[in-house]
């Protein structure tokens, strides 16, 4: 099969000529493919929507490449990434394999060589497909931003799911505020924002509901942490 699994792919390239004819080409074997041109907003498609693959150009709007693979992968992103350098330069291959990118592929590349690299990215990110992730009764599928307390399905907005799941990947840990404010929100808001006990606030009536046994725990002064079943 020519295009192996049909992935979900982010495209973030501000050269609609070459963003048009990738997305023609990897519509062709079968990938539901997104474009973005603007390294900021590709951020926020990223905490919206639940992508196998990003290809992430260099030069880019908003926010570059580099920044942008690193800040996503921050965000826990677990998809891959594969990134389209315009020189034929290594220390920009280096920076990006160091900021969490996967592969990368030099500007002018051919459409069958980039094909294959998605092929052959898309076989490994479906055999280590980020599990699920449980912690006491609470279930989270980062794939499909499913939430189950109890076997019980929970509906949370994609931004109050990443807050959630951030805390899940560090069970007892202590995540500052400025941490989550800068994870899930960026530069945009400032410390002094409610923002986080907003969500917060959300996310405990949504997940522990008057429960007992409340999994979601505020650390006073510093920040929030998910409490592992059993601790005291
Ligand atoms: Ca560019």
């Amino acid at each position: 099969m020519p295009g192996g699994r049909p992935l979900r792919i982010l495209i973030v390239e501000d050269e609609p000529a070459i963003a048009g004819a990738v997305k023609a080409a990897l519509r062709a074997d079968g990938h539901a493919v997104d474009v973005v041109g603007d390294g900021g907003e590709a951020l926020d498609w990223v905490r919206s929507y639940a992508y196998d693959l990003l290809l992430l150009d260099v030069v880019l709007p908003g926010l570059d490449g580099f920044s942008l693979c690193s800040a996503v992968r921050d965000y826990g992103y677990p998809g891959a990434i594969l990134m389209l350098t315009a020189l034929d330069d290594v220390r920009d291959r280096i920076a990006g394999l160091d900021r969490g990118a996967d592969d990368y592929l030099s500007k002018p590349f051919s459409m069958d060589e980039l094909r294959a690299r998605v092929r052959a990215l898309g076989r490994r990110r479906l055999e280590d497909r980020s599990p699920m992730i449980q912690i006491g009764d609470l279930e989270l599928d980062p794939a499909t931003l499913g939430v189950w307390r109890s076997r019980q399905p929970i509906r949370l907005t994609a931004r109050e799911f990443a807050l959630l799941e951030l805390l899940a990947r560090h069970p007892g840990q202590v995540i500052t505020r400025e941490r989550l404010i800068d994870t899930l929100w960026g530069a945009d808001f400032s410390a002094e924002s409610n923002i986080v006990e907003v969500y917060i606030r959300s996310l405990r009536r949504k997940v522990d509901g008057g429960r007992r046994d409340g999994l979601i725990e505020t650390v006073r002064g510093s920040g929030y942490r998910l409490r592992p079943p059993g601790a005291p």
